[in-house]
C-alpha cells in the first residue's frame, strides 16, 4: 500500500468564502500515482470546512444566507465563546458544514457522483490556513 500526504494553503481576503479546491486535490492524486484507494481531505482549522457540493453561485449564496440564520456573526456578544475572540459563529458554521470529505479513487480518478466538487469553506478568514490531503491505496 502506498500513501501520500500534502498540505494545501489558502489565504482568503474575506471573512467567509467558498473555494472550489477540486483542481488542487486532483493534482495531489496525480502526484501520488495512486490508482485505487481512498482520498481524505480535511480542514486543519476549527473555523473552516471541507465539503462536497455543487459549484453553483446561487447555491453558495444560499449556504451563506442559511448559515447566517443558523449562527449569525453579529452581535458578537451573543456568544459565550466571544471573550477574547469574535469567531464563535465560525466554529458553529464549520460544525454544520463538516470537517472533511472522503472520496473513492478509481482508475486514478476521483470517483465523484454527478456535479460533485470539493470546497474549502472559510468562516474566519483573512489569514493563512491549510487543508490536509491524505491518499492511501495502490
Ligand atoms: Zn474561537
Amino acid at each position: 500500500m502506498n500513501s501520500y500526504r500534502k498540505e494545501l494553503w489558502f489565504d482568503t481576503t474575506r471573512r467567509r468564502e467558498f473555494i472550489n479546491i477540486t483542481p488542487q486535490v486532483e493534482q495531489c492524486l496525480v502526484e501520488s500515482g495512486i490508482q485505487e484507494g481512498l482520498l481524505l481531505c480535511n480542514a486543519m482549522h476549527i473555523t473552516a470546512s471541507v465539503f462536497i457540493n455543487d459549484d453553483e453561485s446561487g447555491l453558495h449564496q444560499d449556504f451563506e444566507a442559511w448559515l447566517e440564520k443558523l449562527a449569525p456573526e453579529k452581535p458578537y456578544a451573543q456568544y459565550r465563546h466571544n471573550g477574547y475572540e469574535d469567531n464563535a459563529d465560525a466554529h458553529l458554521k464549520r460544525s454544520v458544514m463538516g470537517r472533511e470529505v472522503v472520496v473513492a479513487v478509481t482508475e486514478g480518478k476521483l470517483d465523484f457522483g454527478p456535479w460533485e466538487q470539493i470546497f474549502y469553506g472559510e468562516f474566519d478568514g483573512k489569514r493563512r490556513k491549510r487543508v490536509l490531503v491524505k491518499i492511501i491505496g495502490e
